[in-house]
């Protein structure tokens, strides 16, 4: 871990420090009664990146108990398991617009999501297992799998939950008498409070999050513990549901998928980039830490993480454009090329002056400066040169490491 003078870290601090001056009023959950023993004071962040390096700042080894950021992970291990068609069959992916324990059934009785209780609980189902113990031990390995370390139950939370939650059990029944569950009630529902109770800090849901930013990858172990649709199915889910009812607010205002938990974590992504975990167990009217929220608010705005900002691109993929003696024109590609780099590299080919010079018999694609290209984008490069030749061209592709394949 970099010590505190790094500078990552010390902007996490600076957050963190910001935020704690501010006013945001919450309240620790009580409904679980184990619940209200958290310190409410208690304030942590990680991130973690796709490439492995990890940042914290405040009580970020305090362990708390991962409630409803499970239900994204259980989730991504049920599509695993089961593929989205089977698993959708059973539980929807619409945002419900209610509380996280609402009585929320579509018109074909299943759960709106996955992410609000009734929903959790169908998902927990769909994990294999012949009783609550198998269950959970399958869940425990999977999320430990996310977290990079082996993941323990807080069997007090859990028994806690078990003693008061009646609610869920009734939720739990009613997606049995719809058909989306078919499980024991009561088997699905403790392996759900063991789920729920399961030991972490802000670092763990940071990584966790990270493996879902890295494509399924976890980035501590370089273990690969989802396929590459799963984990965007899964960001998919949190973008829309994974803050209850401010599900939409969330998205307009900090713009990254994320899933928060009643003990008063969230984890949010960055695909492609990191993984962040907050801690404090103050909720908000909704249930979601209060300054949480505002930490990851914060953060979004000051370090561009929003989804829908305006992408940064490299200034072009075109490095050059030699006019040999001869008819020969010679391009030189650098960088990543992808389908919107490719697109450039096509309109400049069809249309620019060079290439479309009565004079030019020769055009010469260099991508000794590219250094990956995706399969779209190779495919596009292959019809740009069949243009070229049907215009009477020679094409000539200058790839001394075999990035692209254009026959
Ligand atoms: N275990 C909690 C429950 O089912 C999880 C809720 C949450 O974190 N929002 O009530």
């Amino acid at each position: 871990m970099p010590h505190p003078g790094n500078p990552v870290t010390r902007s996490l601090t600076r957050v963190l420090a910001d935020v704690r001056a501010q006013d945001h009023p919450g309240r620790v959950a009580d409904y679980i009664p184990e619940l209200s023993r958290a310190d409410p004071e208690a304030f942590a962040i990680s991130a973690a990146s796709v490439s492995g390096h990890t940042y914290a700042a405040g009580d970020s080894t305090t362990l708390f108990t991962i409630q409803s950021i499970s239900k994204a992970f259980v989730y991504a291990l049920v599509l695993s398991e089961h593929g989205a068609d089977a698993v959708t069959a059973r539980v929807g992916v619409e945002p419900s617009g209610e509380a996280f324990n609402a009585v929320s059934f579509d018109d074909r009785g299943r759960p709106h999501n996955p992410l609000v209780n009734a929903g959790a609980i169908v998902t927990t189902s769909l994990v294999p297992g012949a009783s609550a113990e198998e269950r959970f031990a399958r869940i425990r390995r999977g999320l430990s799998a996310f977290a990079g370390r082996d993941l323990d139950c807080d069997e007090t939370v859990a028994a806690s939950e078990s003693a008061t939650g009646d609610r869920n059990r009734a939720l739990a029944m009613l997606a049995r008498s719809s058909g989306a569950l078919t499980e024991p009630v009561d088997d699905v529902v403790e392996a759900y409070f063991r789920q729920c109770a399961l030991r972490v800090d802000t670092t763990d849901i940071a990584v966790m999050g990270a493996t879902l930013a890295g494509d399924g990858i976890n980035p501590r172990t370089g273990e690969r513990v989802v396929p590459p649709a799963v984990a965007r199915d899964t960001l998919s889910v949190m973008a829309s549901c994974g803050m209850y009812d401010r599900s939409g607010q969330w998205l307009f205002e900090v713009g990254m998928p994320a899933k928060s938990g009643v003990g008063g974590g969230i984890v949010a992504v960055a695909p492609g980039e990191y993984g962040i975990g907050v801690f404090s167990p103050p909720l908000d009217a909704v249930g979601n830490s209060a300054r949480g929220v505002a930490t990851l608010r914060t953060l979004s705005q000051e370090f561009g993480l929003h989804l829908f900002r305006h992408p940064e691109r490299p200034a072009s993929p075109v490095q050059a454009i030699d006019v040999e003696p001869g008819g020969t024109v010679v391009i030189r590609l650098r960088g990543m090329l992808d389908f919107v780099a490719a697109e450039q590299v096509a309109h400049l080919t069809a249309y620019g002056p060079e290439t479309t010079a009565d004079a030019t018999t020769r055009v010469v694609l260099d991508v000794s400066a590219v250094t990956a290209s995706t399969r779209v984008a190779a495919r596009l490069l292959a019809d740009v040169a069949a243009e070229l030749r049907l215009q009477g061209r020679d094409i000539v592709l200058v790839d001394p490491d075999g990035v692209i394949d254009i026959a």
